[in-house]
């Protein structure tokens, strides 16, 4: 690690992101009487990449009674909904949550136990007895614990992007993205979206709010849509009626019961087993789930709000979006347009090129966590000091969220997916929170 430039009070607990899972970390620890200094690199500290939306047309996609960031106190979240907003709508705008999320960090800074350093973690190395975190700038900061808990990063640039210069948007979040969205007011082209999941409709309203008036081609090799909530009967089921350990007799399973109880109340009772389904698998298993099943279970699995749902069939109605099974094949800058030629699922030939004004990568999350750009898990993956998991999705943890070979760094949220595969939304995360703040404070009494 490069010489400390200043070295920080410390703190016992160092989290390096403070998105859901860091904050979460940070104000369960501070329940529990630790200090923590949370370190994010975004001018914000609290709603992370999913809330920090301003659009208030992204709506959250798990019902507002399901959000709660306490585990302990499920309906935290719905109360809060219903003191600063339409507390009877069960899906609340994502920008709320990030107000409520902001309101945990503040009440957790004002209990003096976690403090919140800006700016973005370049390194860490462990030096007599603790971690050190490089933040850019130089700043040094010390725990003898270390949570990491930067979230999802959006895919890389497929290698054709380079020569397209501003053309193209490697990321949706990002204030290229923004900057882009304002350009396009009032504009008549065509913009091309890579992806057909939750970012993609992120991006799709957003050019709407924003008053684009061209059309939108979102492209993805299946052209699957994210499915809408409903109301449906529950149906749970035990773990032991499963075929756990079996991929293809549980996707047979789940077609069956569906044929019985409707798709919903079949992928939703698997909800409270998914993590011991994914653990009882092989890891051939989950790789083939990955490459063949993963599309069809993540467009019913992560449903969207049914409004979300009405906006989207409206605008393909009314020739505004349109959704195509393909693949990008080339592309290539013309003068202020991208002409882009796609080779569409099933058919044979490649259609003709099509001229674009911009096109956005909305392909989700990164899908190997060796391509990370990240400069801190980049140089932990460096120095040996985490290791990728054995699908190389994320890091390698135990069942504790604790980083293989240490007990005391951790991988909270996303970023040990690897291990749970469910624990990419609030309902596992907070769980997962609230386990490691008490397994962190109690390695902490024991000196
Ligand atoms: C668009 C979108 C909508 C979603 N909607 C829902 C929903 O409705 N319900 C639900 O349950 N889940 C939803 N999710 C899932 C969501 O990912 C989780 O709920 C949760 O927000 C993940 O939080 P996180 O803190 O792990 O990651 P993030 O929110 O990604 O936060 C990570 C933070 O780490 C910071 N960071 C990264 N690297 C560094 C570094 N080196 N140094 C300093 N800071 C760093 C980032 O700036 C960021 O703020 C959604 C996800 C997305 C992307």
């Amino acid at each position: 690690m490069a010489s400390a430039a200043m070295a920080d009070a410390s703190s016992q607990v160092l989290i390096v992101g403070a998105g859901f899972s860091g904050t979460m970390v940070a104000a369960n620890l501070a329940r529990l009487n630790v200090t923590s200094r949370l370190v994010e690199a975004a001018p914000v500290a609290g709603p992370g990449r999913a809330y920090g939306t301003a659009d208030p047309d992204h709506l959250l996609n798990v019902p507002a009674a399901g959000m709660s960031a306490w585990p302990g106190d499920p309906d935290a979240f719905q109360r809060y909904w219903h003191e600063h907003g339409d507390g009877s709508a069960p899906f609340a705008p994502r920008r709320l949550y990030g107000e409520y999320l902001r309101g945990i960090l503040a009440e957790a800074c004002a209990s003096g136990r976690v403090r919140v350093a800006g700016g973005q973690a370049v390194s860490a190395a462990k030096a007599a007895g603790e971690w050190q975190v490089q933040v850019d700038g130089g700043h040094v900061l010390s725990a003898r614990h270390l949570v990491l808990a930067t979230g999802n990063e959006p895919s890389a640039a497929p290698g054709w992007a380079a020569e397209l210069g501003d053309r193209f948007v490697a990321d949706p979040w990002s204030r290229q993205a923004g900057a882009a969205l304002a350009q396009l007011a009032g504009r008549r082209d065509d913009v091309l979206i890579i992806g057909t999941g939750l970012t993609m409709i992120d991006l799709a309203l957003s050019l709407q709010a924003a008053g684009f008036a061209g059309r939108t081609i979102a492209v993805s090799r299946r052209g699957l849509l994210p499915r809408p909530h409903d109301a449906f009967a529950p149906a749970p089921v035990a773990l032991a009626d499963l075929p756990a350990g079996d991929l293809m007799a549980l996707w047979r399973w789940i077609r069956h019961r569906s044929g019985t109880t409707g798709w919903r109340a079949a992928v939703d009772c698997l909800r409270p087993h998914t993590q011991t389904l994914w653990q009882a698998l092989d890891d051939t298993a989950k790789r083939r789930f990955l490459r063949h099943a993963r599309p069809h279970w993540d467009v019913r699995r992560h449903r969207i709000a049914p409004a979300v749902a009405g906006r989207l069939a409206e605008a393909i109605r009314a020739g505004r979006l349109e959704v195509q099974a393909g693949r990008i094949v080339d592309a290539r800058r013309e003068d202020r347009m991208v002409a882009v030629r796609i080779h569409r699922r099933g058919e044979a030939a490649a259609v003709e090129w099509r001229r674009y004004s911009r096109i956005f990568n909305c392909t989700g999350p990164l899908g190997s966590i060796r391509d990370t750009r990240d400069p801190l898990l980049s140089d932990l993956l460096g120095s040996g000091t985490i290791a990728a998991d054995n699908l190389g999705i994320a890091i390698s943890v135990d069942a504790c969220a604790r980083v293989r070979g240490h007990d005391d760094l951790w991988a909270v949220g996303p970023l040990s997916r690897g291990e749970f595969w469910e624990m990419t939304a609030v309902p596992d995360i907070r769980v997962q929170a609230a386990a490691v703040a008490e397994r962190i404070a109690s390695q902490l009494a024991l000196g």
